[in-house]
């Protein structure tokens, strides 16, 4: 089997996945509890919480856990948007996961205008688009580090810069759900007051995310109840997943240039072999990140092509895994034309891709788009 399709979800870590079960089925107490159990399962949260927090470049007390990158993300522009007395201006980018789409067009729909940054034709956002945006009744700010489906990086550290100085009343969220484990993340440079993660990108079980959010700022959860997590998610805490969570985090960091190396190895031999082997292939965005990588091969559906190369067990998307089926958004408002988009594959690199992964890919591409281009 040849997955090339990390963005989406990766395998969960062995190192992981052994915490989680032993969490599960031996230290399962409920963190909340003063017995021995209790204390050692609260233990083992705030370990947890460490771990995460030092990926993050943060102090424990600002990381917040929440059952996927979604959550943390509504947390965040919900809360940031529902202050009282404050504007009703938010700005976001049109390459945003439809965590953050759909939850500002929500917040549109109660009244908050949205101004949305468009790309350029690489999926990249100009700093002077984002100067000219902001207002003095903005509120908040919200776009993510890396793009999900071209890999583009989005300027944040020049974004923070501007907005605290235009608008210093309005919050800053990041959606780096597709960055952490793969760049580093420096909330205090870019001037962070939100970053949301999730476990199921880089080794963690599915089920588990997190929100940094800086300290001294205050929202209000989307949810009330048994006050965990400071009040900001009740709830009792998902320890099994939230120790697989901590541990992902802890070796990922300490192999981040490691793995990046290794991606970036791959990245260049997949780019070799679509010179030689497809030099009529397109690329769509220049992707920043050797993680993701988005390309057409015109004449060759790419549903169709998924097809033919699942049939090779190589396993690639054609866009966002939460699309499925649906044109994507991001290459629309790239202004690719409408063969370019309808032929687009996204091959997304983890560190455990090996050379033959990406030799399997090539030849199973070979084949298929003979086929596909003969027809
Ligand atoms: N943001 C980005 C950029 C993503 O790629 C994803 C997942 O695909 C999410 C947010 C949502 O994360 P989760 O699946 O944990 O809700």
């Amino acid at each position: 089997m040849h997955y090339l399709d990390h963005a989406a979800t990766t395998a969960v870590l062995p190192e992981a996945a052994a915490i989680a079960c032993r969490v599960m089925t031996e230290q399962f107490g409920n963190p909340s509890s003063v017995h021995r159990m209790g204390i050692e399962a609260s233990g083992i949260l705030e370990t947890a919480r460490k771990q995460v927090a030092a990926i993050l470049s943060a102090s424990p007390s600002e990381v917040t856990f929440t059952s996927c990158g979604t959550e943390a993300t509504a947390t965040a522009i919900y809360g940031a948007c529902r202050r009282k007395g404050r504007g009703k201006h938010i700005i976001t980018t049109a390459i945003e996961h439809s965590a953050t789409l759909n939850t500002v067009r929500q917040l549109e729909q109660e009244g908050f205008e949205v101004t949305y940054l468009q790309p350029d034709a690489d999926g990249h956002i100009a700093v002077s688009d984002l100067r000219d945006a902001v207002r003095p009744d903005t509120v908040l700010l919200t776009c993510m580090l890396a793009n999900n489906e071209v890999g583009t990086i989005l300027p944040v550290k020049e974004f923070g810069k501007i907005l605290k100085k235009k608008a210093p009343q309005a919050l800053f969220h990041i959606d780096a759900v597709q960055g952490l484990a793969r760049i580093p993340i420096k909330p205090k440079l870019w001037n962070a007051d939100f970053i949301s993660i999730s476990g199921h990108k880089i080794g963690a079980p599915k089920g588990i995310g997190a929100l940094y959010i800086r300290k001294g700022v205050r929202i209000a959860p989307l949810m009330v109840g048994g006050g965990q997590e400071r009040g900001m998610r009740p709830g009792t805490e998902a320890t099994p997943n939230i120790a697989a969570f901590g541990e992902a985090c802890r070796i990922r960091q300490e192999q981040l240039e490691d793995n990046y190396a290794r991606v970036e190895a791959l990245c260049a031999q997949l780019e070799a072999g679509i010179a030689q082997r497809f030099p009529w292939a397109v690329y769509n965005g220049k992707h920043d990140m050797p993680h993701v990588v988005n390309v057409s091969f015109p004449g060759c559906k790419s549903e169709v092509l998924l097809r033919v190369l699942e049939m090779h067990e190589v396993y690639v998307s054609s866009g966002s895994a939460c699309a499925k089926g649906k044109a994507s958004h991001v290459l629309a408002a790239m202004q690719l034309g409408h063969e370019r988009i309808d032929s687009a594959l996204r091959i997304s690199f983890a560190p455990s891709n090996t050379p033959e992964d990406v030799e399997a890919l090539l030849d199973a591409l070979e084949e298929g788009t003979k086929r596909l281009r003969r027809e």
